[in-house]
């Protein structure tokens, strides 16, 4: 059984995509809770923050630059989130960022 996260990296289910590589999918959150909520993850399925080998976590991270770059908020800011396990309140069990930016974040993140 697919998790959801990976039937979206392989298009079984739709998603609104705002970039990718062969290693890496951003898409847009479909419960925005910022003015810009996106979600990015690798396109293998690691469970959490918990289980990303250091080089992939390295790669992810020149890909969120990019990704910043191409937004044009690498100036302006933004946050990175990720949740991990029952009390962090990860929903979905495959590792992800949220990319919350185009306002003034002033509000602790929380769904
Ligand atoms: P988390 O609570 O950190 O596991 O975050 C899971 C996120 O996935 C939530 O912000 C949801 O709104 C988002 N989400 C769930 N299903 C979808 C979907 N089909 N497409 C886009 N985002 C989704």
């Amino acid at each position: 059984m697919m998790c959801l996260f990976c039937k979206i990296a392989s298009a079984q289910i739709p998603s609104d995509i705002v970039m990718q590589d062969d290693g890496f999918l951003c898409f847009k959150d479909i419960n925005p809770v910022a003015k810009t909520h996106l979600l990015i993850i690798p396109k293998q399925h690691i469970e959490s923050f918990e289980a990303v080998p250091s080089g992939l976590m390295a790669d992810m991270t020149i890909f969120i630059q990019q990704l910043t770059r191409k937004l044009g908020i690498s100036k302006s800011g933004y946050r990175l989130v990720t949740n991990i396990g029952d009390d962090g309140g990860q929903e979905v069990a495959h590792l992800h960022f949220h990319l919350l930016s185009g306002e003034k974040l002033t509000h602790i993140y929380k769904r």
